[in-house]
């Protein structure tokens, strides 16, 4: 998926086409179902790629959001608890969420408690 050149002021890379094997801008044109655009090629008007709404920087940081939400919805996986009790964290007070677990991995990482 590439951004829109249009929308977000990103140049947009040359694609070859796989009908026609020309390599050119693509026409951009409005995309179906959940997809904000499409791109064509310019010579023979094949689907190329969907193109998105969003910059790749905004891509990545909506992808982020939804993983840390994903997370805090969660229960901690095995590994993590595992991991946690091998890092030296108290297994009295096990993280609720795998969100959770996360963060006491990155802190216990970070920050090695002493023994
Ligand atoms: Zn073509």
């Amino acid at each position: 998926m590439i951004a829109h050149p249009e929308l977000k002021g990103h140049p947009s890379l040359p694609l070859t086409c796989p009908t026609c094997g020309v390599i050119d801008q693509p026409r951009i044109v409005p995309g179906k179902g959940p997809h904000a655009h499409a791109a064509q090629c310019a010579h023979c008007a094949c689907f190329l790629q969907w193109v998105s709404r969003y910059s790749a920087a905004e891509r990545e940081t909506r992808r982020q959001q939804a993983r840390l939400q994903a997370m805090a919805q969660r229960a901690p996986s095995p590994l993590q608890l595992a991991y946690l009790v091998a890092l030296g964290d108290d297994p009295g007070s096990p993280p609720v969420t795998m969100l959770e677990a996360s963060k006491r991995i990155d802190s216990l990482i970070l920050e090695p408690r002493e023994v």
